[in-house]
């Protein structure tokens, strides 16, 4: 295998599947069979999720809210996204454990980052919430923070998107996909890949993150055989 351990980023927009707003049942369903193969084949999983199908702290401020408050809002929407993952991976018969930036022992762990290794060591799935737990900060940002401290070899980002493009492939017919990109290049074309924190900490700790299409069953299983698919941005 190529990866011990990968952290896998799915967006709160991704869990909403058709729908336009909240979470898909059928769609977290899938995403969670295909994570159940990539940990049955000995690999070790962790994953962040945004919480952009609840409440996102930008759009908020936008229509008048303190953006802090708006954030904490939002981070509270992304433990609910994880609960429903860790959900259905139970159901699925993975063992799962919920940390969160922000403590609400009643549900779920405080982040601890010994014990999620140690979670991880004893093939059990590590969900981190609450993204860092400081407003102004990403859930692209807390994964690749997450993926750092627990020496993941990759961040995977999973997207309705079959990789990154020249332009958004959704308004530009010309647009072209890459295969491999460099960091540079994402800085210098400002293409739309995770928010520059994100980027900047994957870079300055030499952390690859692959961009791809998790809405296609089997596809995260093949990236983590090492098969090229999406985008790899190193
Ligand atoms: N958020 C935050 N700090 C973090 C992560 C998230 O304040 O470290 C808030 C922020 O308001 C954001 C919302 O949580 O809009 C949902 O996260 P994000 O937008 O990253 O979710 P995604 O776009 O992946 O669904």
């Amino acid at each position: 295998m190529k990866y011990n351990r990968i952290l896998l980023k799915l967006s709160g927009e991704s869990l909403m599947g058709e729908k336009q707003y909240g979470i898909d049942n059928n769609r977290v369903q899938q995403y969670a069979e295909d994570i159940k193969k990539v940990v049955d084949a000995g690999i070790e999983v962790a994953i962040v999720i945004g919480g952009g199908n609840i409440f996102r702290g930008l759009s908020a401020e936008k229509s008048g809210m303190e953006r802090a408050q708006a954030d904490y809002m939002g981070m509270l929407a992304t433990v609910i996204n994880c609960m429903a993952m860790q959900s259905a991976l139970e159901d699925l018969g993975l063992e799962t454990r919920l940390q969160s930036a922000i403590k609400m022992e009643q549900i779920c762990e405080p982040y601890i980052r010994r014990r999620a290794m140690t979670h991880l060591h004893t093939g059990k799935i590590v969900i981190f919430g609450a993204g860092t737990g400081n407003p102004y900060f990403t859930t692209d940002t807390a994964a690749s923070l997450r993926a750092i401290e627990i020496k993941a070899d990759v961040v995977m980002k999973g997207t309705r998107v079959d990789g990154i493009y020249t332009a958004d492939p959704e308004k530009d017919p010309t647009a072209t996909r890459y295969d491999e990109i460099s960091f540079q290049e994402v800085y210098d074309k400002g293409l739309n890949v995770m928010d520059m924190t994100a980027i900047t900490l994957c870079r300055e700790n030499k952390l690859p993150i692959i961009v791809f299409d998790m809405n296609e069953p089997g596809n995260f299983m093949k990236l983590a055989n090492g098969e090229h698919v999406g985008t790899i941005v190193r």
